[in-house]
């Protein structure tokens, strides 16, 4: 399996960047997670919008959701065009319900909310619900030959929806904050850099990719504090950058 990051930055990119979004590659499968502010057009440098099998958001907040609008509209012009007549399947959490049957009610997508484990070719993914100031999920993506990948959303952090992580090949999670806004951190239901590095080493994650950054901040403090607490294979993920799993 392997992962390409499309955008990092939230709730807002930097110039020329993307938010949140997250192709995911096996033999035979092609997945998107997430579709934050400028993710499509950052998608289509590395695939081809028409072939994915799946798109997957884990909550309704706009820096990892609002760009399918312009998904929808490029879906509906390939049918105009005779290049793609199926809607795309799309898993999105039933909550908020306005959204979720908004999303629905489109014709360019084929819209089921985020429940059980689902099959999409080789490649299973299943959710965990998280705390955060609304309803979302970690998601947890596993390939035939076993290797996982756990993404973590947006999530406060608390040990019980934490543990799904045990034992990932890569975990891939959001370090938000740095730790003298913690308290931010705790209100806005996000993990610290800090608590990040201290989850990985406590699920004994393999590899840990830093994403979700607030452009604000010095991305050198945000991967010294992560290293503080884990002592593995630790990136930072940009644009481009592809991890095997
Ligand atoms: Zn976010």
């Amino acid at each position: 399996m392997e992962l390409t990051i499309l955008g990092c930055w939230a709730p807002y990119p930097r110039v020329g960047e993307a938010c949140p979004g997250y192709l995911i590659r096996t033999e035979k499968a092609t997945v998107l997670l997430e579709c934050g502010h400028s993710v499509f057009s950052v998608l289509q440098k590395y695939q081809d919008f028409k072939h994915l099998d799946l798109v997957v958001i884990s909550h309704f907040h706009p820096d990892h959701y609002v760009d399918l609008y312009a998904f929808r509209h490029a879906l509906r012009a390939t049918k105009m065009l005779g290049q793609r007549s199926e809607p795309l399947r799309l898993l999105v959490p039933a909550q908020p319900v306005d959204m979720f049957n908004y999303w629905y009610s489109t014709e360019e997508f084929r819209v089921e909310p985020i429940a059980c484990p689902v099959e999409v070719r080789d490649i299973k993914l299943s959710f965990v619900p998280v705390l955060h100031t609304m309803p979302g999920y970690m998601i947890v993506a596993e390939d035939q030959r076993g290797h996982r990948l756990v993404y973590s959303g947006d999530t406060d952090y608390i040990e019980e929806s934490l543990g799904a992580a045990a034992g990932a090949d890569v975990l891939l999670a959001e370090a938000s904050i740095l730790d003298r806004d913690r308290e931010y951190a705790r209100k806005a239901k996000h993990l610290t850099a800090k608590e990040t590095g201290r989850w990985a080493n406590w699920c004994r994650a393999k590899k840990l990719v830093l994403t979700h950054f607030w452009p604000e901040y010095d991305l050198k403090e945000i991967e010294a504090e992560a290293r503080s607490e884990y002592s593995g294979e630790l990136v930072l993920a940009r644009e481009g950058l592809k991890v095997e799993i």
